[in-house]
């Protein structure tokens, strides 16, 4: 691994909220070097620098197709081997692994890393919204993923994100953001 991420949803684990009965593996955001490849895997070589999905998909079914592919027919939880480790085994490599044209900089490291899970959860929001050009979204949910459309969407001219938190203490503030929101942009 070349570097990991520590998601909201591991601290779930981590607070308690999950319960957790035993000795478990943590981390499902991850960038790194692929050391070896499985007999099957076409597309993924070894000595690449690879992005990878929290959620491994084959890329290939009618729900993967259709741009779902946390919920593929063969989906595997990544997390569930734990990327907060030295090396990681990623199920069904050339659905879940993105590959870079050539080994990126250090400095670029940190944000590919938000690739593995952040952007792309944010993005499929935006779009599974139909968020516009212009339009005022409000977030409700804004762990580091949640927030994600808006800070995506932030280089375009004319959107606005308005992120709250999920949790009971923030949605008063989400309320307040989105009634200011509303106010201010009709
Ligand atoms: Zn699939």
């Amino acid at each position: 691994m070349s570097a990991t991420c520590v998601c909201g949803s591991d601290l779930w684990d981590y607070r308690g909220i999950n319960p957790v009965s035993q000795p478990t593996p943590i981390g499902h955001e991850y960038v790194g070097i692929a050391e070896e490849v499985g007999s099957e895997v076409t597309t993924i070589k070894p000595g690449q620098f690879v992005i990878g999905s929290f959620f491994a998909s084959d890329n290939t079914c009618e729900i993967c197709q259709a741009g779902y592919q946390t919920n593929c027919i063969h989906r595997e939880y990544v997390g569930a081997n734990g990327a907060q480790a030295q090396h990681l085994r990623v199920p069904l490599a050339d659905g879940t692994l993105v590959a870079t044209p050539e080994l990126p900089d250090s400095d670029l490291v940190p944000s590919l890393l938000a690739a593995s899970d952040v952007l792309g959860t944010g993005w499929f929001g935006a779009v599974a919204a139909n968020v516009q050009p212009g339009n005022t979204v409000a977030v409700v949910g804004a762990a580091r993923s949640a927030c994600s459309p808006s800070s995506s969407s932030a280089p375009r001219p004319g959107r606005r994100g308005i992120q709250g938190d999920g949790r009971t203490a923030c949605h008063q503030g989400a309320a307040t953001a989105l009634t200011d929101g509303l106010t201010r942009h009709g």
